[in-house]
This record gives C-alpha cells, structure tokens and sequence, in this order.
C-alpha cells in the first residue's frame, strides 16, 4: 500500500522506478535554470532528452553538455552554425529556427516542461502534446491565448496537464482528493508587486528599474513587469479557468505580500486548504515533475514564528488597471484573452525599452482589446493554431500602431 497512491482522477497508480524521460522548452530561462537545478540534485531519476533555447545560444550549449541532451534546438537562426561548432564533439543533433524548436518539441519524452515565455510557447506547446504522457505547463500564455484548444488537444491525446505555475500548482495541490462540486471558491495570492504601497502618482512616473525590482520571485523580465503591472495575475486567473473547471465568480484574488500562501480553496463545509512554502519555484516544479509522488529539494524550508505576520489586502483596481482589463477579457472569453495577451506583449516590450509609460502600457492594450472586439467574431472562440496566430497577429500590429502614433 505504501508506493500506490490515489491519482487525482482518482484512477489507481502504481509509480515507475524508471528513470523519468523529460524535455525543457525554455531551458535557458528562469524556469529552465530552476528545472536543470532539480535535475542536477536527482541526477538519477531524469534523463533529459530534448533542450531549447531563443538565443543564448552559449547558455543552451552548456545546458546541452551538462544533461547530455539527444536533441538541441534554438530559437534564433543565426546562432545556429555557433551552437553546431560549440557541441561538435557531442553525438546530439542540433536544430534550428522555430521549426527545430517545434521538432525538439515533438520527441517523445515522459514529461515535458513547458516554459518558454509568450505566444512562442504555444506552437511548442501543441505540438509537445503528440511527444508526452505529462506536461508540465510553465507557458501560462499559452492558456491565455487558446486555453480551450490546449486543453481539448490534450484531453483527446490523453495527456495529463500539470499546473507548474506556482499559484495553480497549489491549487491542484489543494484539489487533490476532493470533487470540484464541493469547492466554492480558489483563491489565487498575489504579491502585489513593487508597487503595492506606492500612489497612482508616482506609479505612473515609474520606469523599468523601479518595476524590475520584484520583492519575492526572481524571474525574466516579461513576468516581472507583469508582476509589477498585476497582468500577471490577471493572465492567472484566465489560466485558473482552463485548468480548473470551475465558474468565473469563484475566481478570485487576494494580495498576500509575503507570497507564503500560494493558492487556496474554500469547500462548501467551510473548509479551507491552501498551500504554503518559501517563495522559490523549485517546489512547484519538483512538484509536477515528481508526479503523482514528491522528491526532496533544496529549497529553504518555511518557518512561520520566523515569518511572524502573514497579511492580505484586497488588489486595487485603480491603481492596477490589467487585472480589470484582464478579468473583462476573461468574460468575453479566448477571442479576448489572445488580444490582451498579444497586445501586453508588445506594452512590455516597449516599457521595458523605455518608450511607453506604466499606464501607457494600460491603455494600449485596453484600446487594441476594444478594435479586436469590433473586429472578430467571439462566438466562435479559438480552435485552431493559425486563428490564434492571426488574432495575436492583430493585437501586436495595432498595439504597435497605437504605441507609434503616441511617440
Ligand atoms: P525567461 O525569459 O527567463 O525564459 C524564457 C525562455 O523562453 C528562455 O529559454 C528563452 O530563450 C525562451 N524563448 C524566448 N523567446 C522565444 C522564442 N521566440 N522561441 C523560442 N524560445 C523562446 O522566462 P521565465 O521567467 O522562465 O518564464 C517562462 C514562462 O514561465 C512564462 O510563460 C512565465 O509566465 C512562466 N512562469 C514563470 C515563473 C518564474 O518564476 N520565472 C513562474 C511562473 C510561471
Ligand atoms: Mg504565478
């Protein structure tokens, strides 16, 4: 009885001790360093078959050389003749362009870590679903974007979808063993950001330097500014939505400065259960990749007397105008959530450059949602790749129109 446990669909597993295959899209990023740090701890529990990267093209060599990785892929087309002569002496095949990050994503593996950052995931995403048995879903864009495509491919490919990101792997966690009918509402935590005690006034006079300095989490860039913005916890709450089947008004979001408590449902009976740890995303991780089971990991244990005080607030809607925009999205479904994400991309980007304000970047993606409503027909939602490639396509061409007719 001691190594069979109840699977949360409640089907009956027996584990493998089989060395655990898996694939990292995305390995040169944040998620990918804390992936190879589990990796290189359990050394001998996974086998990494494939790697990608965009194009830090030395850092995915290294990565190659460490895990002995079959298959190495990036992004970026013109590191690719550096990244064949770096792993020349190595019998693993090098690829290139977003076709090679595509075929890297199609080798069979157990499990795949998904976790590139973007729209970019989501190709690689789908096309993991034909490779693995699991996948470890980090690219919480890819939801966003065509959440119902992504989860439908994987349900009819019978893949297993497991919540990476750290609010939703804790609200699996909390699931676990129990019916969604008797849940009443989950609850995601946010940090708050760096701004959460700062004035409309001075946010808005806020640049890149301020923004990057997120005070628990250390990740890239991208979801640091949407930290800051709390776009990120407006695209987790449309990720909530895919991966739990459960109804829009029984989302909802607390800020919890202290990113102890990473995710909670409440049931019917009054109950309660959420997750706790130490803000450090090896857990998340080593949660998903050890499925159904856990593994031990390196990561500072939590004490609460040493905490002391674990305080929420509610999210301010004023001074956070993405996670409205986002939840309004969220009511209007796919179609709307790929404008928003498509259009915050491209706000970031240009924040992150310095070429548009904190609340410049508020109100692109607002007016480019409002021209995409006018523009696309919603009813049909998105169930295909190439409809959320134009829909995205849409998004940028106008958030990029609009952000050029402003300078
Ligand atoms: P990152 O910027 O550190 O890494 C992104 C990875 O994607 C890198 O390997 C990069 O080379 C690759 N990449 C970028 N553009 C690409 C392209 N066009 N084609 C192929 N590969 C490309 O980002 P991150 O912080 O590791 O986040 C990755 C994903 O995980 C994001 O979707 C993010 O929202 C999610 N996530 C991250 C964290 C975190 O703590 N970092 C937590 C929860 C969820
Ligand atoms: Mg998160």
């Amino acid at each position: 009885m001691n190594d069979t446990t109840i699977a949360p669909s409640g089907a009956t597993q027996t584990p493998s001790e089989n060395v655990r295959t898996i694939s990292i899209l995305g390995a040169t990023g944040s998620i990918g360093d804390s992936t190879l740090a589990i990796v290189a701890h359990q050394p001998d529990r996974y086998k990494v078959i494939a790697v990608t990267g965009g194009s830090n093209a030395e850092k995915l060599a290294t990565i190659a050389r460490n895990t002995g990785a079959q298959i190495v892929a990036i992004a970026d087309e013109n590191k690719v003749s550096y990244l064949k002569e770096a792993l020349a002496d190595l019998p693993c095949e090098v690829l290139g362009g977003d076709e090679g990050v595509l075929q890297a994503a199609r080798v069979p593996c157990e499990m795949t870590i998904s976790s590139i950052v973007g729209f970019a995931g989501l190709g690689p995403t789908l096309a993991a679903l034909d490779a693995c048995r699991y996948l470890s879903l980090a690219n919480k864009e890819s939801l966003v974007c065509a959440g119902s495509l992504v989860m439908g491919e994987a349900a009819k490919k019978g893949v297993t979808v497991l919540p990476l990101d750290s609010e939703h792997n804790a609200i699996h966690q909390a699931l676990l063993g129990d019916r969604i009918a008797d849940v009443e509402m989950v609850t995601l935590t946010a940090s708050g950001g760096p701004f959460r005690t700062w004035s409309r006034d001075d946010i808005a006079k806020a640049g890149p330097a301020n923004a990057l300095k997120h005070p628990n989490w250390s990740m890239g860039a991208k979801i640091t500014i949407d930290s800051a913005t709390l776009m990120n916890k407006g695209l987790e709450v449309i990720e909530a939505h895919h991966l739990f089947p459960i109804r829009h008004d029984q989302l909802d979001v607390v800020v919890h400065p202290q990113s102890i408590i990473h995710g909670m449902v409440s049931f019917v009976d009054g109950a309660v259960l959420a997750e706790l740890g130490c803000p450090d995303m090896r857990t998340p991780i080593a949660h998903c990749m050890a499925h159904p089971h856990r593994i031990e990991t390196e990561v500072e244990r939590l004490s609460l007397t040493k905490i002391s005080q674990l305080t929420f607030e509610e999210p301010d809607l004023e001074r956070f105008p993405m996670l409205r925009i986002a939840k309004q999205g969220l009511a209007e479904g796919d179609v709307a959530t790929n404008l928003i994400n498509g259009a915050n991309e491209v706000v970031v980007h240009h924040f992150l450059n310095e070429n548009l304000s904190f609340y410049g970047m508020s109100e692109v993606v607002e007016k480019v949602l409002t021209l995409g409503l006018n523009q696309f027909n919603l009813s049909e939602g998105i169930t295909s790749y190439e409809q959320a490639v134009t829909i995205d396509g849409f998004a940028r061409s106008e958030a990029t129109r609009i952000i050029n007719s402003l300078t």
